[in-house]
């Protein structure tokens, strides 16, 4: 036998058992988005991989050490398989002017590749739901994403174990300010600081304060904070969007050391974070990007967003309990004997236009064995067509959970017989 091909590491198959849970989260998702007026975006899962690094900037652990770039053998293109969202959000806002006279509330949803050690709520192929509102100054916009999230923990019953962190990151000029009060004070700790910590020093001190390092949390704790960097405006759009966040009643904690460490990033930035996942505890992590259009090529505008880990909701949502059981049909079709299997193509078509999910049964076999495979699943009813019944235009139905007694119907009458039991 030839050897058997196996899922890339830190790749995941999403079994039938398993994807109506990917299909409710999905469902939720949509539904709060549309409530919400946001449209959805479909970029490809490939792209320059010039993007990525302009974007999401070279000192990142994304552009350092996760990303899948390969050489397109056909033209030497460098390429890579998307590793978050926004950048190709954006790349194609500017590529087709969707800012042109007009605003944008977008989002999208799919997988995203990274190339890191898997474990429990950390794999290489990942999916993400994001947002990015496009052409709002803010703060309403900034709380609005925020009020968005919340809204979805508590369509999904998880609001309890969400908790809001809060931040802002000020101006260029503000940051550029608290940027050098921090590398001093980095310099003085510089024998304490991890390797990570020593090499973006200079290059992206603000990532420093990000680390995960438990040795690293008393330095980076007592360091400068932006916050009391931060001119009159940018402390005006802050104190706006904590105002509308207590306004709708949205808790919220600061987290001083909550940062993005890129150039473009400014002002608002937030994160929902559980304590349920261990390490991989935060679960959305948005903020403001003013600089990013330009970056890529468009005009200035303003944007904020944020992106959702998918996997890591549905990780929550299992360990409270809150997935649904896969739907299972209406109706089980068994069928047997002389025309019976074209009589039931014929019913199984007309029940279905009723509204009805309906199950065929295929392949032949016993009365008794198809029957166990209606049980099996899960359907209401098992609706029957033998000689008897093919010979008569009638149908015997059975509903297969309570007591109701199995009769025979005839054919045209099998919805409305199944609604009235359904009533
Ligand atoms: P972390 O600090 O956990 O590595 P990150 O800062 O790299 O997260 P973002 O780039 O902000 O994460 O991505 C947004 C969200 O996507 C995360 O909050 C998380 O929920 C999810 N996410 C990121 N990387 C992965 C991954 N490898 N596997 C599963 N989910 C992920
Ligand atoms: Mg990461």
């Amino acid at each position: 036998m030839a050897q058997k091909i196996q899922a890339v590491r830190g790749m995941n198959d999403v079994l039938p058992g398993e994807s109506s849970r990917w299909e409710y989260l999905e469902s939720v998702l949509r539904g709060l988005l549309a409530d919400y007026g946001y449209q959805n975006i479909r970029t490809p899962i490939v792209e320059e991989t010039g993007l990525f690094v302009r974007s999401i900037g070279e000192v990142t652990d994304i552009v350092e050490k996760e990303m899948y770039t390969f050489v397109d053998t056909l033209n030497g293109d460098s390429l890579t398989l998307r590793p978050e969202g926004t950048a190709g959000t954006l790349r194609a806002v500017v590529e087709h002017n969707l800012l042109y006279n007009a605003t944008q509330r977008l989002w999208y949803m799919g997988p995203m590749f990274r190339h890191e050690r898997p474990q429990k709520g950390r794999y290489r192929q990942f999916h993400q739901m994001g947002v990015e509102a496009l052409g709002f100054a803010g703060p309403d916009i900034d709380a609005e994403l925020v009020m968005l999230g919340a809204d979805l923990w508590r369509r999904l019953g998880i609001a309890d174990c969400a908790e809001l962190q809060i931040n802002t990151l000020g101006d260029k000029a503000e940051r550029a300010a608290h940027r050098e009060a921090l590398i001093a004070y980095l310099e003085q700790h510089a024998d304490k600081l991890d390797e990570d910590g020593r090499r973006r020093l200079y290059s992206n001190p603000l990532r420093v304060l990000d680390t995960k390092n438990p040795a690293l949390q008393e330095i980076c704790e007592a360091a400068p904070r932006l916050i009391d960097y931060l001119g009159e405006a940018s402390r005006a759009h802050y104190e706006g969007w904590k105002r509308m966040l207590e306004a709708v009643g949205i808790p919220y904690v600061e987290n001083h050391r909550l940062v993005r460490g890129l150039d473009y990033y400014n002002h608002s930035v937030f994160e929902w974070v559980t304590t349920e996942l261990g390490a991989q505890g935060t679960i959305c992590a948005g903020g403001r990007y003013d600089g990013l259009t330009e970056q890529l090529g468009g005009k200035p505008a303003s944007g904020i967003g944020f992106g959702m880990g998918l996997e890591r909701i549905l990780l929550l949502l299992e360990a409270r309990g809150l997935l649904p059981l896969a739907k299972a049909p209406d109706v089980y079709l068994v069928q047997q004997g002389d025309g019976a299997d074209i009589a039931a193509l014929k019913l199984a078509r007309q029940l279905r236009e009723a509204g009805l999910s309906v199950v065929q049964h295929c392949g032949g076999g016993s009365f008794k064995s198809q029957m166990k495979r209606a049980d099996a699943s899960g359907a209401a009813f098992a609706v029957i067509l033998g000689e008897t019944e093919v010979a008569s235009g009638t149908a015997s139905l059975k509903p297969l959970r309570g007591g109701a007694e199995q009769h025979t119907v005839a054919c045209e009458g099998v919805a409305d017989a199944i609604a009235r039991l359904k009533a």
